[in-house]
């Protein structure tokens, strides 16, 4: 089968012939339907060596959906045939956190030496993921693989930044969401969902700003200085309760800060390396949080699916066969996405 491989640090990642893998004991094997292109693979084609402790090479790919191909030995909970969400974060599945369904919080990953399939092992830029066990793959139901594959992480993570953030999002509050990509797009539309709080969006790509205000912002600014005094001008000069940073640079990390609110809470889940100099006083407002995300629970991520199931998000999708996954790649890096790219193997 063709898969899209990270096969050296900083070079482009290529698409190989290899075998179809065999599902060994307790182990799933999925045909893919649909491979989510996230930001954090283009940050993974560019960080150096040693940026993550993963070995190469692997198949690029961790936002999947698809149908079960084959069980190995005494796996039991799914059949064959049976459209699936694969939960990306692959922990023990045995420790505290990952009883709880945090997986992405193992407390075993370092032994594990991977973060999941397309994070150190195998994903889905590819026809077949093998998977590690039953208990990461979540029923689609009646959802297609090719529209349910982004809600596993550009749903998830930021679904998981804003229950963190849920007692603070009250009718007249107001929410924050830098960058209105792939997560920040479907951040609005969970945001919507799930709260009465007025949100505001802000992208440095006007298109971003449209693709906003349709799917729930209240307001869209244009990524700059004047952010800062119309996101104040927006809420009466106090700030956002709620700043969701979906970049995660210097200069977006400086903007969150300016416009939280006191009381409030920055959420950096964007990985673009960014940094800010904190103090006790004068960086943020007075008792205002600075905190980060990593993806979310398999828990959340069934929530999600509920959400989608019951038409209250949908992720805005542009599909690609796998032959064409650098050419999505490049789109995604470009900017030329609205919404999230998505590798079809099965099928566009
Ligand atoms: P994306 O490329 O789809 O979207 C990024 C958006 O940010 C684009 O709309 C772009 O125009 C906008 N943008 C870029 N620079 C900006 C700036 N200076 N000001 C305002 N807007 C700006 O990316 P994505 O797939 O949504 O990922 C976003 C970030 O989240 C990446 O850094 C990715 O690695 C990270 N991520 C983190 C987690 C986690 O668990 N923490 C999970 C997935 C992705
Ligand atoms: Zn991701
Ligand atoms: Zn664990």
């Amino acid at each position: 089968m063709k898969a899209f491989q990270l096969t050296a640090w900083q070079q482009p990642p290529e698409l190989r012939d290899v075998p179809i893998p065999e599902p060994g004991a307790g182990q799933v094997l999925v045909r893919v339907g649909g491979a989510g292109a996230c930001h954090s693979d283009l940050h993974l084609m560019e960080w150096p060596e040693g940026a993550m402790d993963v070995s190469l090479p692997f198949t690029l790919g961790h936002e999947n959906a698809g149908w079960v191909a084959a069980l190995g030995a005494g796996v039991e909970g799914v059949a064959e045939g049976e459209p699936v969400a694969v939960y990306g974060p692959w922990g023990c599945g045995r420790c505290a956190p990952c009883r709880r369904s945090a997986e992405n919080s193992c407390e075993r990953q370092a032994e594990i030496g991977a973060f999941g399939g397309g994070l150190g092992l195998d994903g889905g830029m590819a026809e077949y993921l093998l998977v590690p066990s039953s208990r990461l793959l979540l029923p689609l139901g009646d959802l297609d693989p090719r529209d349910a594959a982004p809600l596993s992480d550009a749903a998830l993570t930021p679904y998981h930044a804003i229950k963190r953030a849920l007692p603070r999002l009250h009718p007249g509050w107001t929410a924050a969401v830098i960058g209105v990509g792939g997560l920040g797009h479907m951040a609005v539309e969970l945001l919507r969902a799930l709260t009465p709080a007025r949100i505001v969006a802000v992208d440095r790509d006007p298109g971003r700003l449209v693709l906003a205000r349709e799917v729930g912002a209240d307001e869209a600014f244009a990524a700059g200085p004047e952010a800062i005094g119309e996101i104040r001008e927006a809420t009466r000069g106090l700030g956002a309760d709620v700043v969701l940073d979906i970049v995660g640079s210097d200069e977006t990390i400086a903007l969150a800060a300016a416009v939280a609110k006191v009381e409030g809470t920055v959420n950096v889940l964007g990985l673009a390396g960014g940094s800010i100099t904190w103090q006790a006083m004068g960086v943020l407002p007075w008792e205002c949080e600075l905190t980060t995300t990593y993806w979310g629970t398999a828990i959340e991520l069934m929530e999600v699916l509920e959400l989608a199931a019951a038409g209250r998000i949908r992720a805005r999708t542009r599909r690609y066969a796998l032959d064409d996954v650098a050419t999505a790649y490049d789109d995604l890096r470009a900017g030329r996405i609205d919404g999230r790219a998505v590798i079809c193997p099965a099928g566009v």
